[in-house]
């Protein structure tokens, strides 16, 4: 009876010993696939159940739309990132589940702004949740590429949604005053606000809240004006966990964490919008919580830290 010793001695020798045979399938000439997995990401902030949601990317040249600053200067930052001319800049949205409700902030662009983009609904319903699961939606502010997901072929994507915005946002943007005598891209936003907010009026599901208070209950909001006139982070807090959905505090995650002087075009206020971020990241230092930004490479999500060239973006390490 051959040893165990044996055995496995003759299986290794035929192994070294088998000569080395070509696989005889021929490579196949697959296609290439192009598209990403689903869009979501899920983490836990204490006991609540948060999903980072994809509406897709939109090329942007970053260089050519920061202002503050020189595009030759600007682009030199993004390739020393190893980032093109052209950015694929993540727009990016979140699901709050709080046990008591869902409540998504932001709702992507719709149909606005292309086939890049428009990607909200499919990776809702790919992270396991339907559109009349949704409680409420609450807008960081109102721009196409947050309020355009609002509606789908001229219906209200989220039937069963209130939409919550900050009280000076929604006068902002709903005052037909304002719209006439807005110009140029500003012109157009108040028009693409109008048919993605009001229908939401019109049907009785639509609530404001007042500045850095609770747009529902279990989450706040921190008022941090300036990129549009009621801008508003929404914070979420649980057991001694929190995180922070910046909105539009940073376009990119490169340049205005290291120059946070560095403004860009569609900031109404960008004074205004400057000091916001300067606060944002103070707090965010000083905080140690997490962020969540709505233009930062999906998911979006990570901390702030300084560093030897002012502020460092760290992104959440997978999990
Ligand atoms: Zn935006």
């Amino acid at each position: 009876m051959p040893s165990r010793r044996s055995i496995l001695k003759s299986a290794l020798t035929g192994l070294i010993a088998a000569p080395f045979v070509a696989p005889s399938i021929a490579f196949a000439k697959a296609p290439y696939a192009v598209v990403q997995a689903p869009g979501f990401y899920r983490l836990k902030i204490g006991s609540v159940e948060v999903t980072a949601l994809s509406d897709g990317t939109v090329a942007l040249p970053l260089a050519k739309l920061y202002t503050n600053t020189s595009e030759q200067h600007a682009q030199s930052a993004l390739n020393d990132a190893f980032l093109p001319e052209i950015v694929p800049t993540s727009v990016n949205a979140f699901l709050i589940n709080t046990g008591e409700r869902l409540v998504l902030i932001d709702a992507g662009t719709g149909a606005y702004l292309g086939p890049s983009l428009g990607k909200l609904v499919s990776n809702i319903e790919a992270s396991g949740y339907k559109m009349d699961d949704i409680d409420d939606v609450v807008l960081t502010h109102i721009h196409t590429d947050h309020s355009g997901g609002l509606m789908s072929n001229g219906k209200r994507t989220f039937p069963k949604a209130t939409l919550r915005v900050n009280e000076r946002e929604a006068k902002f943007w709903l005052s037909a005053a304002n719209a006439k005598a807005a110009t140029g891209i500003v012109k157009q936003h108040f028009g693409e606000a109008d048919q993605c907010v009001t229908p939401y009026v019109e049907a009785g599901k639509f609530e404001t809240f007042a500045d850095n208070a609770a747009p529902v209950p279990g989450l706040g909001s921190i008022l941090y004006a300036g990129h549009t006139p009621g801008h508003s982070a929404i914070t979420l807090e649980s057991k001694g966990e929190m995180i922070v959905f910046w909105g539009d505090i940073t376009h990119g995650d490169i340049l205005q964490f290291d120059e946070p002087g560095v403004a860009i075009e569609f900031d109404i206020d960008q004074k205004a919008a400057v000091a916001a971020r300067d606060i944002a990241f103070r707090q965010a230092v000083e905080g140690k919580y997490l962020v969540a930004g709505a233009h930062i490479a999906f998911p979006g999500i990570g901390h702030v830290r300084k560093d030897s060239t002012n502020y460092d973006w760290l992104p959440v390490n997978y999990a």
